[in-house]
């Protein structure tokens, strides 16, 4: 084992969507990829907060919906792989039938996706010095995931909020599941950090 440096945590998001590059030094994991047709305002945002695109060595998307991965094909051809979690991979195509002509979607080729199983994750972003695993967390979507860090940390997408997701029993399943791997600390996609066992004011995502 190398030395270990602990993750740091940085919003870099914008159209109330929060886009979350977690770093081990100057090794980085972008989390969600950015509306569709703003590249330009995804490289604005990493140059306010001193993060080179080149630094980011993965990005993932906690799931397959424009607001979460209207990117990925364009991060792609900036040199960035996109990580693919099995569970994801029959959700991409359908990306576009969610597209106008107005967004400026590129839509995801196969190109430069590197696939993965969940249990390969841990290993995977053990690579890039970050501790922790991908999980498969449906509850919004089917094929949705999230990051969870070793430190409690975990990046949980539009998973809706425990005290909402009353009548969605997958929901429910999902924050049981990530609550006995040791999560604390949610970083949603939309809306602000909380803790797990706290309540968040009610997301329109
Ligand atoms: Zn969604």
């Amino acid at each position: 084992m190398t030395q270990r440096t602990p993750a740091t945590i940085v919003n870099i998001g914008y159209r109330s969507t929060n886009y979350w590059v977690v770093s081990a030094g100057a090794s980085r994991l972008l989390v969600d990829i950015g509306w569709p047709g703003t590249l330009g305002i995804m490289k604005a945002n990493l140059k306010k907060v001193g993060i080179p695109l080149n630094e980011i060595r993965y990005a993932l998307a906690t799931h397959y919906h424009i607001d979460h991965a209207g990117l990925a094909e364009e991060l792609k051809r900036e040199g960035v792989p996109l990580l693919v979690p099995n569970v994801q991979v029959a959700a991409i195509p359908l990306m576009k039938t969610w597209t106008k002509p107005g967004d400026h979607y590129v839509d995801i080729t196969e190109n430069g996706n590197i696939v993965i199983s969940f249990e390969q994750s841990r290993q995977i972003l053990s690579q890039i010095g970050i501790e922790g695993e991908i999980l498969h967390t449906p509850g919004h979507t089917d094929h949705c995931v999230s990051l969870l860090l070793d430190d409690g940390s975990v990046f949980t997408g539009d998973l809706p909020p425990e005290v909402y997701a009353f009548d969605n029993p997958i929901a429910l399943a999902t924050w049981k599941m990530l609550r006995e791997r040791g999560a604390t600390r949610v970083y949603p996609a939309h809306g602000p950090i909380r803790a797990l066992d706290e309540t968040p004011e009610e997301q329109n995502p």
